[in-house]
C-alpha cells in the first residue's frame, strides 16, 4: 500500500477529518487499498451505528418537472416519457400500505412540479402524521423558503435536497437555469427551519474529477448533513448525455466509504442506483458504510415512469412485500431492521 494512503486512512479513522488531497488519495485506492478502505468504513459504521439498517418507503408521486437537467430522464424536454401525477388521496393510500407492511418513514419524492401547492402537500403531511404516525421525509427539489416553512410546520421532519455536484462549473452546465450557491442556500434554509437535512451527489458524471468528488465529501462534512444519498451516474438514452459512460460501482463505493469515515453517524443509503449497476451493489454498499435502504413503494402503474435513469425497476424487489423481503435479506448480511424511525 502507498504510505500516503495508509496515513490518510489512519487519520480518517482517528479524526474523521481529511483534506481534499487526502480524500483524493483514498479515492485512488485499488486492490488491497480499496479492500482496506471498505473494511475501515464498515468498522466505523458498526462502531457508531451498530448493525441496524433503516428501511424507508419512497413514493414518487409525480414525474413532471419544470427543470431540464442534462442527466435526468424526467427533464422537461424529454417528450418520450409518459407523465403522471398522483392525487393526494392516492398518495395517502400508498403510504398507508407501506405503514401496514412495517415502514415507519415515508419519503415523498417528485420532480419540481408546480401543480402541487405547499398548502395541499402540507395537508397531506398532517394526515400522514396524525393517521399513520410516520416520519415524513420530503424530496421535492427547489421551493421557496415559505413553502419549506409551511411543510415543516405541518410536521415534515426531513428534507432531501441532493447538491448533485460541488463543482460549480459542472453544476451550472448540467443543471441549466440553476446555480450551486442557490442550492446550498436552500440547504441552509432547511437547517434553519429545523429539518433533518439530506444532501448527496452523483458519482461518475462526464467531466467530473476526483478533486470534484473530494469537494462533494467535504461539502457533506461542512453542512454536517443528517443524510447523504450517493449514487452513480447512469446514462439515460433520452437525454443529452445519452451514450456517455456510466459511473463505476467501485468509485461510487469508494466515495460512500470515505463519506462514512468523515461522517460516522450520518444516514447513508445503499442507493437504488448501485443496485442497478450490479445485482450485488446494494449488499456491497451496506458493507462499505451504508445503513439505510430506500424501497420504492410507488404504485405499480406509475413506478416504471419515474425514470430518472433506465433500469430502476429491475434492480431489486420493490413494492408490496418488500419490507419482509428486506428483513430476510438483511439477516443474511448479519444486519437487522431498525424498529423506530431512525434518528441520528
Ligand atoms: S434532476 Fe430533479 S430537478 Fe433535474 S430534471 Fe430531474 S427531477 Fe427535475
Amino acid at each position: 500500500m502507498r504510505p500516503a494512503f495508509s496515513a490518510a486512512l489512519a487519520k480518517a479513522v482517528k479524526t474523521h477529518l481529511l483534506s481534499g488531497a487526502e480524500i483524493v488519495t483514498l479515492l485512488q485506492a485499488g486492490g488491497r487499498e480499496a479492500e482496506a478502505l471498505f473494511r475501515a468504513a464498515d468498522e466505523v459504521r458498526a462502531r457508531h451505528l451498530g448493525d441496524t439498517v433503516h428501511l424507508r418507503a419512497i413514493i414518487e408521486f409525480s414525474n413532471h418537472c419544470v427543470r431540464n437537467c442534462l442527466y435526468c430522464g424526467l427533464r422537461r424536454n424529454n417528450r418520450r416519457l409518459p407523465r403522471y401525477q398522483m392525487a393526494p388521496e392516492e398518495i395517502f393510500v400508498a403510504a398507508a400500505r407501506a405503514r401496514a407492511e412495517g415502514y415507519r418513514t415515508i419519503v415523498l419524492q417528485s420532480g419540481e412540479d408546480p401543480r402541487y401547492q405547499a398548502a395541499e402537500l402540507a395537508g397531506l403531511v398532517r394526515r400522514l402524521k396524525t393517521e399513520l404516525n410516520v416520519t415524513v421525509t420530503l424530496s421535492l427539489g427547489d421551493l421557496p423558503r415559505a413553502s419549506y416553512r409551511e411543510l415543516r410546520a405541518a410536521g415534515a421532519g426531513r428534507y432531501l435536497l441532493k447538491h448533485e455536484t460541488a463543482d460549480p462549473v459542472l453544476f451550472a452546465r448540467l443543471r441549466p437555469e440553476t446555480r450551486l450557491p442557490g442550492r446550498l442556500e436552500r440547504l441552509t434554509w432547511l437547517r434553519e427551519l429545523g429539518y433533518q437535512v439530506g444532501a448527496g451527489n452523483i458519482v461518475g458524471l462526464p467531466g467530473q474529477t476526483l478533486r470534484a468528488l473530494a469537494a462533494d465529501v467535504l461539502l457533506l462534512k461542512r453542512f454536517a448533513v443528517d443524510m447523504a444519498g450517493i449514487g452513480p451516474f447512469i446514462s439515460h438514452p433520452d437525454t443529452p448525455l445519452a451514450g456517455c459512460a456510466s459511473g463505476s460501482l467501485e468509485l461510487t463505493l469508494k466515495v460512500l466509504a470515505v463519506t462514512r469515515l468523515l461522517l460516522p453517524r450520518t444516514h447513508l443509503p445503499a442507493t437504488t442506483a448501485v443496485g442497478v449497476l450490479h445485482p450485488e451493489g446494494r449488499a456491497r454498499a451496506l458493507r462499505c458504510g451504508a445503513n439505510v435502504i430506500m424501497s420504492d413503494l410507488t404504485p405499480t402503474p406509475y413506478r416504471r415512469y419515474y425514470e430518472i435513469y433506465p433500469g430502476r425497476t429491475r434492480s431489486v424487489v420493490e413494492g408490496r412485500g418488500s419490507f419482509a423481503w428486506w428483513q430476510e435479506e438483511l439477516a443474511h448480511l448479519g444486519r437487522k431492521v431498525g424498529k423506530g424511525p431512525g434518528r441520528p
